[in-house]
């Protein structure tokens, strides 16, 4: 493990030809990055573990194809977000995956997360990939969540620390 201080825009934009190559031709990748986005301090190879994990499940639920967003975005302290109680206080960057998929049903979305849960066929899924996404995030010191909506898609959100540098 080797937290750096790093740009999230930066390493998916280095990612793109790997994320485009995972979802085939049948889906739709956008990617959007804000402008100026803050640096935050993780483990490169660790975020694209992340990032990969999310692009594959989102890929599994799309098996008819579909449209994938990936946004980056800068949070401010006091946003709109924090208010409704979406982000967590301070600073954030936040990483956004947006699929057009099948959608996840209100019962199972607290399993997601636990290792070895997975609605997948026996050698298509280990159900490891999200907690590895958990672990990984709440090293890196953030937050993730996820919404979701059985036949519209999935959106999970993950929240880093802006890395503030040492005066
Ligand atoms: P695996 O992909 O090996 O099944 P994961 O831990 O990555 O394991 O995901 C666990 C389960 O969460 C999946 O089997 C699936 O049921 C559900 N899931 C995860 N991401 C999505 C998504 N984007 N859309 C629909 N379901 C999802
Ligand atoms: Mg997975």
């Amino acid at each position: 493990l080797r937290p750096e201080v790093m740009n999230v825009g930066e390493s998916l934009s280095e990612l793109t030809l790997l994320l485009k190559r995972l979802l085939g031709e049948r889906v739709d990748l956008e990617l959007k990055h804000g402008r100026d986005i803050w640096p935050v301090k993780a483990d490169v190879n660790q975020f694209e573990q992340v990032i990969v994990n999310l692009v594959v499940n989102a890929r599994d639920a799309m098996p008819n194809g579909g449209r994938l967003l990936v946004r980056t975005a800068n949070v401010p302290s006091q946003s709109e977000a924090e208010a409704r109680g979406g982000a967590p206080a301070g600073d954030h960057v936040l990483i956004e995956v947006l699929d057009t998929g099948e959608g996840i049903p209100p019962e199972l979305m607290e399993k997601i997360f636990e290792p070895f849960f997975t609605t997948k066929d026996i050698g298509k899924g280990t159900g490891l990939g999200l907690s590895t996404v958990f672990g990984i995030v709440k090293q890196s010191g953030g937050t993730i969540d996820v919404q979701s909506t059985v036949g519209e898609g999935t959106a999970f959100r993950i929240y880093l620390p802006r890395h503030e540098p040492a005066e």
